[in-house]
């Protein structure tokens, strides 16, 4: 499983869960998976769709995910078409008789094809050996994307009752989770539920201050990379994104409001890498699975949770170190509630409440972001400190309190537990507000107590102090503050107390992606090469590599294809049609700059055989003289497997008596020359070469005894 993994993705290791998903549908057994964005899930069913040796269907609800995929499953060497109801007819046709002819390994299918007769009596005559719904959650109407057409899929499971399905999604309440399994009648499955952490991304907040000019200095540690910046309002985003644009960032707005079109081309630009920034309201996001998005800001506050670790997930979807900022002011939370009052539905204005209370605590923290936001989607068993938010990595100067409490706790209850920590605030800080003077406030022995301590150093305090159980909320439309019962306690006891005062907020780690030391220059050119290709094939660039391979190739400064091939990210069909190229690039650099080249320790090895039973039972047979689409038949494999299976097996020594397989004289004498001709080992030029009738299996056969003419790697 490893080798092919390395072999069609050019991964050495699988992701938690991935492997056993794989074995549990090789089994052909149901699965429902649930994983956070970016664990991974489409390998889950990419991979066992190579072993299974019919067709496999997966059916996802959004076209241009859709075309990505294919994009990149094409770009590994993988046969995959999607049908799309935005298909001209006669594309489809084509489609439909390359998938009838079994050309297609994989099928991505939009859900309201399958309501389609003569499209279903279409699929129910293919071999499909396995099914995969992606976005699982579309068939639950509790969940927050219900589609009716993925209650068709109940249909497509009948006409294949022996073909395992695999549901997956990203978001599952028991609720949604019980609905998925019910819907799409899942037999027995198991059931995968990986840990919501996304270890790669840091959190951070901040204060409102100075926004706009914070922002920019944030957003200046990212140039050349994507961002994305979330904001409250339509209006929000046309705005901001037009004061970065004036300050030197190219920033799009998006949001509902704007035309189709408009949207669709922007949406492209940014997953093109042709904008680095877009500005953009919650509708943003369906239907974007860029990859390297390094920074995701919230201009302003999120209205739940929920929505909040949705849009933060987007950042960092490859994995490599990416980051969050929310700017954090309560006066946001007024325009939350403005909406909220507007709420029919008294049930429904209350759970909005409370999520907009959660997120408001999330925001005044004291303790570990992370851990807050595993224990409030269940996982009670998070640690209390991540070592990878602003809370756990800003160190803190602890202080004695004590006096500062007094002052704030007296503040409150003087003005008679009728505010909110903003009022209270503008009376510690001794402001001269028409509201305070009118009520007498600024005659209070409290009043400018703090006048040198920032606002949000204040309500940092009073943060604390309502972690520690010494002020209290009152809930609904106006939070006033109120002393509680310990809070009183202690100050009839005149208690002591330990504060701790905020830092300046540390530089975001920008720059610094990986925990390889990278040629950044080159990096920057392989981008540029990367952009390049991918305008050629027309496919979005992280089609061609992702980031943490462009960042391994400089580092490791590979000199030759073998070292090209260690590299994360590049499997067999990628070394072939990209690796002269990036190769020509990363080699002038180095050649340039006196860099040699470093060997990039593998964990695994798929140039040598592990005693799998894999390689051991296509050798026995082998042994048997049996041919080879005898051999590809009792295995059910693809006799391109096996041809591979060959390749390993004769690369690492293994003694092995294949004369019986190799093609009739005349016609190997016509491919000798060929690749004699071409001077290297990849098909694709020795096939140009020669006359329609030869195929690439019989070329990659012939190669086997060609190993040592070729072998100039
Ligand atoms: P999801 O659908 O769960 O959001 P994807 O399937 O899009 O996640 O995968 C997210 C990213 O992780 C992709 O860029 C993918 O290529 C990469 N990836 C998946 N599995 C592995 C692995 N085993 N090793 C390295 N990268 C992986
Ligand atoms: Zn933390």
């Amino acid at each position: 499983m490893r080798d092919l993994l390395k072999i069609h993705f050019g991964y050495d290791e699988f992701r938690p869960l991935q492997e056993d998903v794989i074995k549990t549908v090789l089994g052909r057994r149901d699965a429902l998976v649930l994983m956070p964005t970016g664990g991974g899930k489409s390998l889950c069913y990419q991979l066992p769709a190579l072993q299974f040796s019919g067709i496999t269907l997966v059916v996802s609800p959004l076209i241009a995910l859709m075309k990505d995929q294919v994009d990149a499953l094409q770009a590994n060497g993988i046969a995959a078409a999607c049908l799309t109801s935005t298909l001209a007819p006669e594309e489809l046709r084509v489609r439909e008789r390359q998938i009838a002819a079994g050309e297609i390994k994989i099928v991505y299918l939009a859900p309201e094809r399958l309501a389609m007769p003569g499209f279903r009596q279409f699929v129910r005559t293919l071999p499909v050996d396995f099914i995969a719904v992606d976005e699982a959650h579309c068939i639950s109407e509790w969940g927050h994307d219900f589609r009716p057409e993925y209650r068709k899929l109940q249909g497509l499971r009948a006409d294949f009752p022996r073909s395992p399905v695999v549901a997956l999604t990203a978001t599952a309440t028991k609720q949604v989770r019980e609905d998925i399994v019910r819907e799409l009648r899942l037999k027995e499955p198991r059931i995968f539920v990986s840990s919501f952490n996304r270890p790669n991304l840091t959190y951070r907040v901040e204060p409102k201050d100075k926004t706009f000019d914070r922002l920019a200095r944030i957003l200046d540690q990212y140039r050349g990379e994507s961002a994305l910046v979330y904001c409250f309002s339509r209006r929000d985003t046309e705005t901001l994104s037009r004061d970065l644009t004036a300050a030197g960032f190219s920033a799009l707005p998006y949001h509902a409001g704007l035309d189709p079109k408009t949207r669709g081309e922007t949406q492209e630009k940014f997953i093109r890498d042709e904008i680095p920034l877009v500005v953009a309201t919650i509708a943003f996001g369906m239907g974007i699975d860029k990859p390297n998005v390094r920074l995701v800001v919230h201009y302003h506050l999120p209205k739940s949770i929920e929505g909040y670790y949705q849009e933060t997930g987007r950042a960092g979807r490859d994995g490599l170190p990416s980051e969050c900022v929310l700017f954090y002011s309560p006066a946001d939370c007024e325009k939350h509630r403005y909406f909220i009052a507007e709420i029919g539905d008294p049930a429904e204005r209350a759970r909005s409440e409370r999520k907009l209370a959660e997120m408001v605590r999330f925001a005044e923290l004291t303790a570990c972001r992370r851990a807050f936001l595993l224990r409030y989607f269940g996982e009670t068993d998070a640690a209390n400190s991540c070592g990878a938010c602003d809370r756990c990595l800003t160190p803190r100067e602890t202080f004695d309190g004590t006096l500062a409490t007094q002052k704030i706790l007296s503040a409150v209850i003087r003005t008679g537990e009728h505010y909110g920590a903003s009022y209270i605030t503008d009376v510690l800080r001794g402001s001269r507000s028409a509201d305070i003077s009118a009520r007498g406030h600024d005659r209070l022995g409290v009043f400018g107590l703090f006048s040198d301590t920032s606002k949000p150093e204040l309500r940092d305090y009073m943060a604390q102090l309502t972690a520690a159980g010494y002020l209290g909320k009152e809930a609904g439309r106006y939070p006033t503050l109120f002393v509680t019962a310990a809070g009183k306690r202690w100050l009839r006891d005149r208690g002591t107390v330990s504060l701790t005062r905020p830092c300046e907020p540390d530089e975001p780690a920008a720059g610094r992606h990986s925990d390889l030391p990278y040629e950044v220059e080159l990096f920057a050119s392989l981008r540029d090469l990367r952009k390049h290709c991918a305008q050629k094939e027309n496919v979005p660039p992280f089609v061609i590599f992702g980031d943490r391979t462009l960042i391994e190739m400089a580092y490791y400064l590979p000199d030759s294809l073998s070292g090209l091939r260690a590299i994360t990210g590049v499997g067999e069909a990628k070394l072939e049609r990209y690796g002269q190229i990036f190769l020509r690039e990363i080699t002038a650099y180095a050649q340039a700059r006196a860099l040699g080249a470093r060997e990039r320790p593998r964990r695994h090895r798929p140039e040598t055989v592990r005693a799998t039973s894999t390689y051991l039972a296509t050798r026995d047979l082998v042994a048997r003289q049996l041919p080879l689409s005898a051999i590809a038949s009792a295995r059910e494999l693809a006799p391109e497997t096996i041809v591979g299976h060959l390749e390993k097996l004769l690369a690492s020594g293994e003694a092995l008596d294949i004369e019986y397989l190799k093609p009739p004289p005349e016609r190997f004498a016509a491919i000798e020359a060929a690749f004699r001709r071409s001077g290297q080992p990849w098909l694709t030029p020795v096939r140009r070469l020669l006359p329609e009738e030869y195929s690439y299996l019989e070329l990659r056969l012939a190669r086997l005894w060609l190993r040592d003419i070729l072998d100039s790697e």
